[in-house]
């Protein structure tokens, strides 16, 4: 379009190239030509970009993120960096800590866990030294990331952009420890494992920058779990929302507190690859085209169990009186259902994971019997939970009932549900679980999306997290 135009001012001024006009407007129009292409043609970006641990995994890789950003530099770009612990390393500094203590805690334990992301600024900022890019390697107290003093799960309170605006200024690289902070008194604090991703969309929104770049080793956020389900297509495209519940129903791409944060101050969010040059799947607020797609994603959760409840009395302070012991023991309960029976007693039944469920059944049998003599308790393990999610289903009946019409096809009793507006959590036995996903992808639409991606090694049913 606007090489069109200029075209048009172009032949015009050939045509007219002796008069008064044309030699009046030539300056200012060479100007603004040039204005217009550096910033339309190339604009320049302020883009964070932040690296887990596999990304930062070996000497080799963290050349290759060095070079990553060069190239964004080089095509106009500010750039900021944050990272994460090289693989393995945060887990290695929570194994000593474990040696020496049976329940490490405190200042000293998000001292230790910290160290891990001073080393890989450092190694990235040497590593981007060696290809002449100028960098500034930074721990947080350095660049002023304030929290509050709950530690290990710390929240930020304040970022002091001023420096960094300084470096950016100069064209110096800020490279800034992710998973980090500093509290008022001046002791670092840790926010959490996976805490990085935090420290990128906290960083991006202090400085409004145009785009945070979450480089992992997968290429984005997909429709199901590629090992789960082959026919899983990476997504182009997923809103806050959405993405807030994949995360919290065990999706590890992201922690799920950044995905929250950069809701809250609508930073757009790209995840992607630094293992390639694909584009990945942009974190985006609801648009209305999304509103057509009914699912966007089907989770799985193979780690399930159910606890049972039962005679037990039916009165006002009942659920109160077992769920507060039950949170107080530190047990965290997803799905809760009760029934009232004839008998004028309650059943609830409620899910948690399989280690959980062992402790709870433990601690209900000692405690609870004692408020609730009555009390039965039974436990199910080997149990699953699938769900689908879209942001479309909150305007377009249906969804539900043709999710228990795809299980019931395939002969699979649903033993829980739990709903949200934008959800629809089925709990079965585990050894349905794949079948579920399968046919549940397959019924809403998304296997018949493009670019089908090839499972990663490794099975999602003895899967856990793989966290730096
Ligand atoms: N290194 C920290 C962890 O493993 C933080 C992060 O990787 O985001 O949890
Ligand atoms: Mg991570």
């Amino acid at each position: 379009m606007w090489a069109r135009t200029e075209w048009r001012i172009v032949k015009w001024m050939i045509e007219n190239l002796f008069s008064a006009k044309v030699q009046a407007a030539a300056p200012l129009f060479v100007r603004v030509i040039l204005m217009a292409h550096t910033e339309i043609v190339s604009p320049k970006l302020l883009i964070v970009k932040k690296f887990g641990g596999t990304s930062v995994g070996t000497p080799e890789r963290i050349c290759a993120v060095a070079q990553l950003i060069a190239n964004s530099l080089s095509q106009g770009n500010q750039v900021v960096a944050v990272v994460s612990a090289m693989a393995g390393e945060t887990n290695r500094l929570v194994g000593l800590a474990h040696a020496i203590h049976s329940m490490p805690w405190g200042l000293e334990y998000d001292m230790l866990l910290a160290a891990g992301e001073q080393q890989s600024v450092a190694l990235l900022a040497l590593a981007l030294k060696s290809i002449g890019v100028k960098a500034e390697p930074l721990l947080a107290h350095q660049v002023g990331i304030r929290t509050d003093s709950l530690y290990s799960k710390a929240r930020i309170k304040n970022i002091d952009t001023e420096k960094l605006r300084r470096f950016l200024e100069e064209g110096t690289v800020p490279v800034i420890a992710g998973f980090q902070g500093v509290d008022e008194t001046d002791h670092i604090t840790t926010l959490g494992r996976g805490g990085s991703d935090t420290s990128a969309v906290a960083l991006a929104a202090a400085l409004g920058a145009d785009d945070c770049e979450i480089y992992t080793d997968v290429e984005g956020i997909y429709t199901t779990d590629p090992r789960l389900c082959p026919k899983a297509t990476k997504l182009n495209e997923i809103c806050y929302e959405e993405m807030i519940e994949l995360a919290s129903l065990g999706a590890k791409v992201m922690q799920i507190r950044s995905v929250e944060l950069a809701a809250k101050y609508r930073v757009p969010l790209h995840v992607r690859s630094s293992f390639s040059n694909v584009s990945g799947t942009r974190i985006v607020g609801e648009t209305t085209a999304m509103e057509d797609i009914l699912v966007s994603g089907v989770a799985a959760d193979s780690d399930c169990a159910r606890i049972t409840l039962k005679n037990l009395p039916d009165a006002t302070e009942t659920l109160v009186g077992v769920f507060g012991p039950i949170a107080n023991a530190g047990v965290v309960v997803d799905i809760i259902v009760q029934n009232r029976m004839e008998d004028r007693t309650i059943k609830v039944s409620f899910t948690v994971s399989e280690v959980e469920a062992r402790k709870v059944k433990a601690f209900i049998e000692e405690e609870l019997v004692r408020v609730f003599p009555q009390l039965e308790v039974e436990m199910e393990l080997g149990l699953g939970k699938v769900s689908v999610v879209g942001v479309g289903m909150r305007n377009h009946p249906g969804v539900a009932a043709k999710a228990f019409a795809v299980l019931a096809d395939i002969g699979v009793a649903i033993s829980l549900i739990a709903t949200s507006e934008i959800k629809i959590s089925m709990v079965v036995t585990r050894s349905a679980l794949r079948k579920c996903v399968e046919r549940l992808h397959e019924a809403f639409g998304l296997n018949e999306k493009e670019n089908p991606i090839k499972p990663p090694p490794g099975d999602l049913l003895e899967h856990h997290s793989t966290m730096s």
